[in-house]
């Protein structure tokens, strides 16, 4: 089995499936639940551990709690803020708690970050973006990971259950690693498991199929300590705006919140389209919205399902120019941020209301 990092850039779906032995999302269990969501409909959460098993309990009166966590060390960008309206959209529909750890010491022993300090600001940031997308104060609950004593307790609680074989295996450490990652990875168990070693409520982990890894060995974690084991639903990836994966170190490839819209326009601009050389040959012979970044993100952000499988014809028959959509495009984003920042100044007089400080 290759580790977490090897994985990543496999975009063979079906083959990610079959190497972890994750179940896909199929149209059976769509219609076991309360109502849709568009990342449902269009395939982008596509695959899942137990998310049936949790749905049953749920129906007979279990709840759950949704964990998703946040690495805090820059600002958010539009990938992000699409799992996070899908967790808020879980919340919503079967009204259950959301524990939103932001991992500092991550940050920090990954040298992400100069300082704890450093990270802290970019945690307080982040959590009013996610907050501002109208999660339930009353059931929604950040945590700064180096500072809540219950996490420490229960990662080194933790730690008597996995081997640093085990660790190695999943993170693909060596020992020119520092001692630091090799203990997050006992951290990172502790935020999954939090919520049922804490409350009593079994997790559920939004993930992008590549970290299946993790959550593998939080279950066997969960198991040897007698804990229900947390389950998963997986989400693929959405390419960058060039192509590449989205990163901060790249700032061209991601739409990030605190964008402004010269820049937001900028990088739309030069994203990867699956068009013609020619305006004539695009007529012509029509463009590939298959292989279009632009397409993609239309779909993803902009268009409902159905106006999707629209554009998509209009594409293929050189109906549409890419300029067009790259309008589109920009228009929808530019909306979309500034409507955030409105619901994010909204949240700040309240941002209190949804941390856990200390141990209860
Ligand atoms: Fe993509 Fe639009 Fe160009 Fe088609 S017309 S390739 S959907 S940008």
């Amino acid at each position: 089995m290759p580790n977490a990092n090897a994985l990543e850039k496999i975009t063979d779906y079906d083959r990610l499936v079959e190497i972890f032995g994750v179940s896909k999302i199929s149209k059976e269990l769509l219609k076991e639940l309360p109502s849709t969501h568009k990342l449902l409909e269009i395939g982008y959460i596509f695959a899942h551990r137990d998310f049936d098993k949790l749905i049953a309990q749920w129906k007979k009166g279990e709840k759950f709690a949704i964990l998703t966590g946040r690495g805090p060390s820059n600002a958010l960008h539009l990938g992000h803020l699409l799992i996070f309206e899908f967790v808020k959209w879980l919340q919503d529909t079967f009204k259950v708690p959301v524990f939103i750890p932001l991992s500092d010491d991550e940050k920090y022993v990954f040298r992400k970050v100069n300082t704890l300090k450093d990270s802290l600001y970019y945690a307080y940031d982040n959590a009013l973006d996610i907050a501002a997308l109208g999660f339930d104060e009353r059931d929604t609950n950040f945590f700064i990971s180096s500072k809540l004593l219950d996490v420490y307790q229960l990662a080194i609680t933790l730690s008597r259950h996995v081997t640093l074989n085990e660790v190695k295996a999943v993170f693909g450490f060596s020992d020119s690693d520092n001692p630091g990652k090799y203990f997050y990875s006992c951290i990172q168990a502790a935020h999954i498991l939090y919520p049922t070693w804490k409350k009593g409520f079994r997790s559920l982990v939004p993930i992008a199929i590549d970290q299946d890894p993790y959550i593998r060995l939080s279950r066997d974690i969960a198991e040897r300590i007698k804990l229900p084991k947390p389950a998963a639903i997986h989400s693929k990836y959405l390419p960058g705006l060039t192509g590449e994966p989205m990163s901060a170190s790249k700032p061209e490839t991601a739409i990030f919140i605190d964008d402004d819209p010269y820049q937001i326009k900028s990088k739309i601009w030069r994203a990867l389209t699956g068009g013609q050389p020619t305006i004539k040959e695009q007529r012509e012979k029509g463009g590939n919205p298959d292989k279009c970044i632009v397409f993609k993100w239309l779909e993803t952000f902009v268009l409902t399902p159905h106006e999707a499988l629209e554009w998509k014809e209009k594409c293929r028959s050189g109906q549409i120019l890419c300029g067009e959509c790259k309008r589109k495009l920009f228009e929808g984003l530019a909306r979309k941020l500034y409507e955030h920042h409105k619901s994010k100044l909204k949240v700040i007089s309240k941002a209190e209301k949804y941390f856990i400080h200390e141990v209860d």
